[in-house]
């Protein structure tokens, strides 16, 4: 049949992510007992306070369109985080609450580049980075990191990578997918280079800031010479377990958050509005309620590492944040296992599907394509089955 669809999408890739979890969702449901280590989402549920708040504004009816840049009142929460959790200064009009944060990065993207940018992606990085880059016509140049440096990127990196072209860097910690968390330092460092390349903007993602297990967070924009040209983005999916609730934001400089309005304005308008008064209550209250998922998140981390590392072959490093372990699996590649050779990444990942029913995702998606990533937002017993499975099908 004739391909009448846009150059567009025909020259996009599909969300690595969310196909693995379509891929094991559909194997559970013909009764294959898959244990699905791919998504990145807590398995808690969202916590009682928030979910009371939502009830409430549904009997409040809360029911009409929300502004496109969100409720005031939220933006002015969201202000009031900023400050308190990253030391950034940001007035509600430098605000823009989205439908989750990939919308938040989609909008920064159709807002600043043009075909033809290039925009610098760390590697790894997260799939929809590179997509979202393709869906702006701009070009995205990688720098390519290893475990051995625990996936950072130097400032002499850094440089090397700009040319007159660069409009954009994406920078994401803690990193989705090798968890690693950037100190101040390091930060700093990497805003030393940027400073002598005025035109370049920071898309800072800390979706994961509070799943982090000791690195103090910072944040690119907390930089005096970045807050100009930093967008920050975050959201509620994370911390609170509020994955499907999709609610995201960004704080940037007025003149960008008034651009992605604009576009947010064509394309799908304010944010839902039960889920916008869920979140002003979450991000009101203290972190220290949402620590018992972090604390339980550590210590899946410590039990995966430990499991894993028995493993002959697979290289891990100790990632500071986020929910991910990304292990190189690179010493399997050209070796048979079950009748099934192993060329790549891909190939692994298939590999652990097929013969261990465990799901994870490919690294060749996020730019590392000696890697796997495993998410370890399950339970420690489907956890300790899961890697006993993998160890199985590669003795
Ligand atoms: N961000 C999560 C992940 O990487 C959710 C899926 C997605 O949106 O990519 O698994």
């Amino acid at each position: 049949m004739t391909n009448h669809l846009s150059n567009r999408i025909n020259s996009l890739p599909i969300s690595q992510t969310l196909a693995m979890a379509a891929k094991a969702r559909e194997l559970k449901e013909q009764g294959i007992d898959i244990i699905s280590l791919s998504l990145g989402e807590p398995d808690f549920n969202t916590p009682d306070f928030i979910k009371n708040a939502a009830i409430q504004a549904i009997n409040e009816n809360y029911n009409s369109y929300t502004p496109v840049n969100g409720y005031g009142e939220l933006r002015e929460a969201i202000c009031s985080k900023f400050k308190r959790d990253n030391n950034i200064s940001y007035t509600p009009n430098q605000i823009v609450v989205s439908t989750g944060a990939k919308q938040s990065i989609a909008n920064v993207a159709m807002v600043l580049l043009n075909p033809g940018d290039e925009v610098i992606l760390p590697a790894p990085y997260w799939v929809s980075y590179s997509a979202i880059t393709i869906l702006a016509e701009a070009k995205y140049i990688e720098i390519p990191s290893t475990i051995e440096t625990d996936f950072k990127i130097t400032p002499e990196q850094l440089e090397a990578a700009i040319t007159p072209k660069t409009k954009m860097i994406f920078f994401n910690s803690p990193n989705n997918p090798s968890g690693t968390v950037y100190t101040e330092e390091e930060f700093r460092a990497l805003a030393k280079v940027l400073e002598k390349h005025p035109n370049i903007y920071i898309l800072s993602d800390e979706i994961y800031e509070h799943i982090n297990y000791g690195v103090p967070n910072f944040s690119f924009a907390a930089i005096e010479s970045m807050y100009d040209r930093t967008i920050t983005v975050n959201g509620v999916a994370k911390a609170f377990a509020m994955t499907g609730w999709r609610v995201g934001y960004i704080g940037a400089p007025e003149w960008i958050a008034k651009a992605c309005t604009k576009m947010q304005g064509q394309i799908t308008s304010g944010t839902n509005c039960i889920a916008q008064r869920a979140t002003i209550t979450a991000l009101d209250a203290p972190v220290s309620k949402i620590q018992y998922m972090v604390d339980e998140f550590k210590t899946r981390r410590d039990l995966i590492l430990g499991l894993l590392n028995n493993i002959k072959g697979i290289k891990t490093n100790v990632p500071q944040g986020a929910f991910y372990v990304f292990p190189d699996i690179s010493y399997y590649f050209g070796k048979t296992i079950q009748g099934k050779t192993i060329n790549n990444s891909s190939d692994f990942s298939m590999l652990l599907l097929e013969k261990a029913n465990v799901a994870t995702v490919s690294g060749d998606a996020f730019g590392a394509p000696n890697c796997v990533r495993i998410s370890y937002a399950a339970s420690q017993d489907n956890l300790k089955e899961a890697v006993k499975r993998i160890a199985n099908v590669l003795a």
